[in-house]
């Protein structure tokens, strides 16, 4: 299938105004397929990709990372993204089935799934990056854009807005997904940015437009007309990096006598992925060589802590 997804980056000619939008269409489906979501879990953990997949593009370099954590006191519970730099994302949440009714502006109620109340946080990690950045702040609306604008201007004192926006079809798969995010640059005039929230205030929906065979470029055009430079058209997509090793390394963090119970009790282990639903097995053999690695590791480090003692007593 040809993939209609993809981000487009730009600027104002003035350079005083950053302007991302995206189709997200088909990586929401997937997440949905992924996840089994309802229809308002659907929207909900849609708008959570999009919006990390913005943050992401806009906010990192090279191979750092991205850990956007939701949670709200709505029936959804917890949503957690992770996006990267180079436009991919994955995402899971709490309670996928969940389905409410329209909200009283006839719109899907993710509000109602997220809650109003809760945080948004937000954590950067570069690959070499030992102590990663977080960012944290309360929900202002659990309507998800909103709350992402916030944690802009909030956390990262960049005055920004985020339109998000996902329609499901009756049958829960996605129609069409996908948003915009606009950040204000410093020399930005009152009068143009006045200028920006009145088009904001009369914009149809991401959604509509998208339906209407929008794309992300005639977005940018709605907002800012040809006052506009493109910068970078990049693909997005759903993607899980998880390896059978990756697993691997966390059973090795289990407490020595839980990894001995699963060899003598269990005989086996299986893993899955919370992010794709992948499922992982290890055998018995599997186990014990974790095992072994394990009890090894744990000497060594015994060894080296007396040594260390034997060290600092020789030192006084
Ligand atoms: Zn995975």
């Amino acid at each position: 299938m040809k993939t209609t997804d993809y981000l487009v980056k730009s600027i104002t000619k003035d350079g005083k105004f950053r302007a991302y939008a995206v189709n997200a269409t088909q990586l929401v489906e997937r997440a949905h397929e992924i996840h089994g979501t309802w229809s308002t879990a659907s929207a909900a953990l849609g708008r959570a990709l999009v919006g990390t997949l913005l943050l992401a593009t806009a906010g990192l370099q090279g191979d750092a990372g991205m850990k956007v954590k939701i949670q709200g006191n709505g029936p959804v519970g917890y949503i957690v993204v992770d996006g990267t730099a180079h436009g991919t994302v994955k995402g899971y949440m709490g309670n996928p089935h969940v389905n409410l009714p329209a909200n009283a502006k006839g719109k899907i109620d993710v509000a109602g799934a997220v809650g109003k109340q809760g945080t948004l946080s937000v954590t950067k990690m570069a690959p070499t990056d030992k102590t990663p950045y977080t960012g944290e702040v309360n929900l202002v609306s659990g309507e998800l854009g909103d709350d992402f604008t916030y944690y802009l201007a909030q956390s990262e004192q960049i005055p920004s807005a985020v339109g998000l926006s996902v329609f499901v079809n009756t049958d829960d798969s996605i129609e069409v997904a996908g948003g915009f995010m606009i950040q204000v640059l410093p020399g930005a005039s009152d009068a143009a940015i006045t200028r920006l929230e009145n088009t904001l205030k009369n914009m149809p929906q991401v959604s509509d437009m998208l339906r209407h065979g929008a794309t992300p470029e005639d977005i940018l055009h709605k907002l800012f007309g040809d006052d506009l430079k493109l910068l970078d058209k990049m693909p997005v997509r759903y993607e899980c990096d998880c390896s059978k090793q990756r697993f691997a390394r966390a059973l090795e963090s289990l407490p020595i006598k839980d990894l001995k119970k699963l060899i003598d009790e269990d005989h086996h282990a299986e893993t899955v992925c919370q992010f794709c639903g992948k499922k992982y097995e290890f055998n018995e053999k599997d186990l014990q060589l974790l095992y072994d690695k394990k009890v090894a590791d744990t000497a060594a480090d015994k060894e080296l802590a007396a040594k260390k003692k034997q060290a600092k007593k020789n030192q006084k």
